[in-house]
């Protein structure tokens, strides 16, 4: 049965689901979108997402052309439609076709496109294992600039780090930001544990502020672990006992070496 793919409101094909190349979306990367799980068919923290995804298109001024109730029932009946139960579903709303000039209020209608698909983000080895990652020398976007609490559909500052990462064999790279400061991996949050307290980068320091990350305070909140939320450099994590990545496809992973420096020696990480 070939893959369901929502746009506006039908169901196509994988391969009859198509947007006008005019789209801003693709022209300059104008839109937004949102990654999130289903587990056991329960779309997991679905108002978190909707909510940031509203917040991202507001930022950018673009109006979604449904309400999140409606959002909410494209995304189930895009699961349903596919069999999926455990996945992963890609919401992006574009611009919409406009001109070849970047005037967005040329542009027409947003278009909604909901993909629900399988997904395994790292091989199933390196969450016993732990990754090793590299800081790679692409500065995080200004928050001035393009801030990255706004998950736009352009990721390019993300992709320029991946390639970084990539060239030195590692799958996540860390990125600092224009103060030289810890802020995220290329598609993760990051988690340092030191004496027992958790420590992560605020907001501040200019990172997407990741739902499995809230998700992780509160847990670790609940269970009397502390949580700062405190500014970090390199030297933070070169002297963590332990570290781990959080985002909604890498779930939770460990992270056993940065720039070669190993994060406790590796297992056992009783907070990760
Ligand atoms: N930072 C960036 C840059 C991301 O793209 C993501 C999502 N893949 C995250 C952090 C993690 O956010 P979330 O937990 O909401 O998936």
């Amino acid at each position: 049965m070939p893959m369901k793919i929502y746009i506006n409101g039908k169901l196509y094909d994988k391969a009859d689901a198509k947007i006008s190349v005019y789209d801003h979306g693709l022209l300059y990367g104008d839109g937004v979108f949102e990654g999130i799980r289903s587990y056991a068919g329960n779309v997991f923290r679905l108002g978190e997402h909707l909510d940031r995804l509203w917040n991202s298109a507001k930022a950018i001024r673009l109006e979604l052309p449904l309400s999140k109730q409606e959002m909410a029932k494209a995304i189930e009946k895009t699961l349903a439609a596919n069999g999926i139960e455990d996945g992963y579903v890609r919401v992006v709303v574009t611009r919409g076709c406009g001109t070849l000039g970047l005037d967005p209020n040329k542009c027409s209608d947003p278009q909604v496109i909901i993909i629900a698909d399988r997904i395994s983000l790292y091989p199933d080895e390196l969450y016993e294992k732990g990754l090793e990652i590299i800081t790679v020398s692409t500065v995080r976007n200004h928050p001035a600039a393009l801030n990255p609490r706004i998950k736009s559909l352009n990721y390019l500052n993300n992709i320029l780090a991946k390639i970084e990462g990539l060239q030195a064999g590692c799958i996540e790279a860390l990125m600092l930001n224009h103060n030289g400061q810890v802020a995220e991996c290329t598609g993760d949050n990051l988690f340092l544990v030191r004496d027992g307290r958790i420590l992560t980068p605020p907001m501040e320091a200019g990172i997407l502020e990741g739902i499995t990350r809230d998700v992780v305070i509160a847990l670790a909140r609940e269970q009397d672990i502390e949580v700062r939320e405190t500014p970090l450099t390199k030297h933070d994590v070169y002297i963590a006992d332990e570290c781990f990545l959080t985002g909604t496809a890498a779930e939770v992973v460990p992270v056993v070496t940065v720039d070669g420096r190993s994060n406790g020696g590796g297992t056992p990480r009783p907070i990760t």
